[in-house]
């Protein structure tokens, strides 16, 4: 059965009291509160400081704080006794950054104890006084001009602010309204789970957070917060799942040592050990009834591609159809040759989706695939969002594609399929991101490279120093090699683009014109015909073309062994992960291959990224230090999950937070399957009111 959510409730309380209405905030001040996202209260509670402040309790006149007890000092510049009408004595200290007025009544005494020139150390509760700083009755000691500053320390939390409204204007709207947001927190978890994991009170963590005591404090108050964020999230994902695996069913595919053999045989090489382990893991999944959710990652080159036809294959074995998902219409021609040069001679019909062929035999088509008498179907995921029909699909394979086919599978569910799927990536998911966003995905690593390849030499040329760069391309093809050169953009675009970006077309000129002259240039872009593309991939396979001059549309899955060099031009353009990738499509091969990044590194990060990728080869080393260069938003697109992004957990540094909250997160829901217990109504609350949408809990119920 699957379980029952109401519909998503508005945010009861007063945390949900616009900020407009809270105490000390006017109209203007709302204004300023909003465009930092700052809508209620419950949002300014969740303001959270960026760091926090050591303020010693002796300041600067200028940042004295009315209405608190507070240490200042400063030169005597003036003193004053007044008899009439009330007796009082006045003085006047300045310290670089202001003027303070003293004042004791009765202070006849001092007459002859304060004096202009001398030091003075005062304490007292600061005002204003005729829009004067002004301490009245403080205490007072005459110092030495470098005596050290006293008092004790107190932590201010600074948080992110605007042109209009500074960190000290929003602490003190936060401290005016911060009790009664307080009054309002609810606790998520079981005091038994708080102790268990050592965490605050949520409430008190709230408070912390904002005020406190002393930096052990704040951190506690975090880690709490943190906890939070990340259970709310790994519930979700968990609900979500559960929600999704409820009364659906996928078919269970038989496999037998003949069937394996017969598999086998069919790839021109021995599949290496890990290629072996991932085909048992993907196969495991698939002999159940369990729709199969696997992602199989492994580095650019590791031979992905066969494993995921083995799977295909168990499928049709078991008279179950495979569909076969490219992000290009280029790589799904290049897998159509592939597999079908693979499968030459076995029975196996398989046929490439293209929108040309649609139309061409459009209806044959059609009818042959909804017949069941297609066994492999290989197209883009554009194509399956027309009236492609397949009844016996039991198994998606999407390569390259970390968007997941969100839409797609929704249109295969709506056809009452419920296919087992494979992920292919060559983009690792670094621990922390398979442990959150991507924690719905089992997840099969290809850790080995085929045998007899040969590690990439990288290195980075500045712009003067290209010519050494293409002096080394040119080697290459004179020993009979081919080599990409891949540039920003396609075509020199109208004024306001940087005129330092290549284009395709201005490069290919200009180095048929010179560097490269007399060899054999092609272009290759995403906005020819698809037709020309796949003319042009051919003949670069063919080896009738020397060197291809390209956009990024060559980043993913292109296999063509003889190319061995990458050279890339403004290579501080590109996403660290999307060049890993680039260099990627050579050493394919036999033989040694070179990945050239020409271009200078125009940020700091930039630098960062092209250091990196001459430093190291390992994929996953490179997704690590991408996570922590883009933050997860950026990072493949995770914000397509539809799952929020962190108010304060920083994800990539949470690995054991992460494995902490998976683990409590499953076993709270095996307790309480739908949080149904008093105890958790409040976090169920927040579940509908943050993930409702996200992962389609409202049609439920
Ligand atoms: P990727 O994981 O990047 O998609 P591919 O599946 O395209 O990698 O494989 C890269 C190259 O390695 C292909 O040319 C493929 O034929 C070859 N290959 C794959 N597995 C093996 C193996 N076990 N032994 C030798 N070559 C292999
Ligand atoms: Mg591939």
């Amino acid at each position: 059965m699957a379980p029952q959510y109401p519909n998503v409730p508005e945010r009861g309380s007063s945390l949900s009291t616009p900020v407009g209405m809270l105490a000390g905030v006017g109209k203007a001040r709302a204004g300023q509160l909003q465009q930092l996202g700052v809508n209620t209260l419950g949002d300014l509670l969740e303001y959270f400081p960026r760091r926090y402040q050591v303020e010693k309790s002796e300041r600067p006149i200028s940042e004295l704080v009315s209405g608190q007890i507070q240490f200042a000092r400063g030169e005597v510049i003036a003193v004053n006794y007044i008899p009439y009408p009330r007796k009082r004595f006045e003085a006047t200290i300045q310290d670089p950054t202001g003027t303070l007025s003293l004042t004791w009544f009765n202070g006849a005494y001092l007459r002859d104890k304060i004096h202009p020139g001398q030091i003075l150390r005062v304490q007292g509760k600061a005002g204003l006084f005729r829009n004067q700083p002004q301490i009245v009755q403080p205490r007072w000691q005459i110092i030495a001009p470098d005596a050290p500053l006293v008092g004790d320390d107190i932590l201010r939390a600074i948080y992110p602010a605007s042109t209009q409204l500074s960190s000290m204007q929003i602490w003190k709207i936060i401290e005016a309204n911060l009790p009664s947001a307080l009054d309002d927190v609810q606790e998520w978890f079981t005091p038994e789970l708080l102790a268990q994991r050592s965490l605050l009170p949520r409430k008190q963590a709230f408070a912390v957070i904002h005020q406190p005591p002393t930096q052990e404090d704040a951190r506690a108050a975090r880690r709490r917060l943190v906890y939070d964020e990340l259970m709310l999230m790994q519930l979700g994902l968990l609900v979500g799942k559960r929600l999704r695996q409820a009364d659906v069913r996928a078919p269970a595919m038989r496999l037998d040592r003949l069937l394996d053999e017969r598999i086998r045989k069919r790839f021109p090489f021995q599949l290496t050990e890990a290629q072996t382990q991932a085909v048992w893991e993907i196969v495991r999944d698939m002999q159940c009834d369990v729709p199969m959710n696997r992602l199989l990652q492994g580095d650019v080159g590791s031979g992905k591609t066969v494993v995921a036809l083995y799977a295909m294959l168990v499928a049709i074995a078991n008279k179950q159809q495979a569909l076969l998902l490219a992000p290009t219409q280029i790589l799904a021609e290049q897998h159509y040759l592939t597999i079908s040069q693979m499968l030459a001679g076995s029975g196996v019909k398989i046929e490439l989706l293209t929108h040309e062929a649609k139309k061409k035999g459009g209806e044959l088509l059609r009818e042959r695939l909804s017949r069941g008498e297609v066994h492999i179907a290989i197209g883009t995921q554009a194509i399956l969002s027309e009236d492609v029909n397949l009844p016996d699909v039991g198994v998606v394979v999407v390569d390259e594609q970390h968007k997941l086919g969100v839409r797609q599978r929704g249109i295969l569910r709506e056809k009452g399929l419920s296919p087992h799927y494979l992920v292919m990536t060559a983009t690792p998911i670094p621990r922390t991101l398979a442990l959150s966003y991507f924690a719905d995905f089992a997840i099969t690593t290809i850790a080995q490279l085929p045998p007899g390849r040969q590690p990439i030499r990288t290195q980075w040329f500045r712009q003067s120093e290209a010519p050494l760069a293409y002096a080394r391309l040119k080697n290459e093809v004179a020993a009979g090699r081919q080599a990409y050169v891949v540039v920003p953009k396609v075509e020199q675009g109208t004024e306001g683009d940087d005129p330092d970006l290549k284009n395709v077309q201005d490069h290919l000129e200009k180095l048929r014109a010179g560097e490269l002259h007399g060899l054999r240039l092609e272009m290759l872009h995403g906005q020819m015909s698809s037709e020309d593309k796949g003319r042009t991939m051919l003949a670069f396979r063919d080896g009738k073309i020397d060197v291809l001059v390209a956009t990024t549309v060559v980043e993913v899955g292109v296999d063509v062994p003889n190319a061995t060099v990458m050279l890339i031009e403004n290579a501080g353009q590109f996403g660290l992960s999307q060049l890993h990738q680039l260099r990627g499509r050579v050493g394919r091969g036999p033989h040694r291959s070179h990945c050239l990044l020409v271009g200078e590194a125009l940020t700091e990060d930039a630098g960062q990224r092209l250091d990196a990728l001459v430093k190291t080869s390992s994929g996953f080393d490179i997704a690590e230090t991408d996570l922590r260069l883009r933050g997860p938003g950026e990072f493949f697109g995770v914000r397509q999950h539809g799952l929020p992004e962190f108010k304060l957990a920083d994800i990539a540094g949470e690995l054991e937070m992460l494995h902490l909250t998976r683990e409590d997160a499953k076993r709270l829901l095996d307790a309480d399957p739908q949080l149904r217990r008093p105890e958790h109504a409040a976090i169920r609350l927040e579940l509908l009111r943050q993930f409702g949408d996200a992962l389609e809990l409202v049609q439920i119920g």
